[in-house]
């Protein structure tokens, strides 16, 4: 646990992010982010794609605090949904509201992202919004709600650390979902800490949005979980375009490629960009086994 804390500091340190930009992809990221430009991550796509996986592209970027950083990061976003559109790709678009200017005024990164919402719309393409941290979530839920009145190619994502996420589900049943545990560290009066209970907790919504809801994306790397929903989905009836299962660029190749083999749908997540250093940070809290991609680089120069 402490060491998850210690990542999760060093992920919000914003000296070493800007710091990181300069150097290009190190300490073993280039093994779970995708490329720092556009050209590389379409390549990444492409070859995703011919082994029957779909793909949801996250153009990296935090620790936005001014408009024209914002401004920068709609216009690569608009840039990825040219190309999957040119290339004919089998993918869509994750973004980060703080990335589009959340923390500096909520109406400014409402326009920017109802501009993305228009250009993928256009296209067909949809744009998931990644949830972040529980300052984030509800002016998060709130972009959805209104750019919902003139857009049907937007879903979200369903934390099952917080406390709230049953009512949020429940509200947005009718949206495409993806459910993950939660990757942030949020007090204990709004979310589950233990990982028993976040486990439990995350079952449940997986099988209540699979009844009840539109399409699921059931994004881990847990076999158990993944075991389960199979079971699951057999006992129910379920059909494999009702879901699938989505999992970060880089982890766990092999399953990636066993479930797209079996017949289910699978979607990689596929990060790229300068700014990859919050993103590694996280990915070293959740399993700190991901040291071995650092150590690996240190040690084999
Ligand atoms: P964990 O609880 O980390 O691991 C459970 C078990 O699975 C481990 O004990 C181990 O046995 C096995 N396992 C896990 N990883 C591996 C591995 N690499 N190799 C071998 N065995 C392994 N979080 C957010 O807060 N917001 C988001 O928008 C968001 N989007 C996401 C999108 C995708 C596609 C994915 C996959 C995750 C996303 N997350 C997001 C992160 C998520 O919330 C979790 O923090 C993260 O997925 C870790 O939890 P887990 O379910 O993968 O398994």
């Amino acid at each position: 646990m402490v060491l998850k804390d210690v990542f999760i500091g060093l992920s919000q340190n914003q000296f070493l992010n800007n710091t990181a930009k300069k150097y290009g992809l190190k300490l073993g990221a280039q093994s779970v982010v995708a490329g720092t430009n556009l050209t590389e991550a379409i390549k990444s796509i492409k070859e995703l794609n011919a082994k029957g996986i779909s793909c949801t592209v996250d153009n990296l970027g935090e620790f936005v605090f001014e408009k024209s950083e914002a401004t920068e990061a709609k216009n690569q976003i608009l840039e990825v949904i040219e190309a999957i559109h040119e290339h004919q790709a089998d993918a869509h678009i994750s973004l980060k509201p703080s990335q589009l200017g959340l923390d500096i005024d909520y109406s400014f990164c409402l326009e920017n992202l109802r501009e993305i919402a228009a250009r993928a719309y256009q296209y067909g393409i949809f744009i998931n919004i990644d949830m972040e941290d529980y300052n984030r979530l509800q002016p998060s839920f709130d972009m959805l709600d209104e750019l919902s009145k003139e857009y049907d190619n937007l879903g979200t994502v369903i934390q099952a650390y917080f406390f709230r996420a049953d009512d949020d589900i429940e509200k947005y049943k009718n949206y495409r979902l993806r459910i993950v545990k939660g990757a942030y560290k949020e007090p204990e009066d709004v979310a589950f800490q233990t990982k028993e209970e976040i486990d439990k907790h995350y079952i449940q919504l997986i099988e209540w949005h699979l009844l009840n809801g539109k399409f699921t994306s059931i994004a881990t790397h847990d076999h158990r979980v993944i075991n389960h929903v199979k079971q699951f989905v057999k006992e129910h009836q379920i059909s494999n375009d009702k879901f699938e299962f989505q999992m970060l660029y880089g982890f766990r190749k092999e399953m990636q490629l066993d479930l797209a083999s079996e017949g289910y749908n699978f979607c990689t997540y596929v990060p790229f960009g300068h700014d990859w250093y919050g993103y590694f940070m996280r990915r070293l809290a959740e399993r700190p086994q991901n040291l071995n991609l650092v150590a690996k680089q240190v040690f084999t120069k």
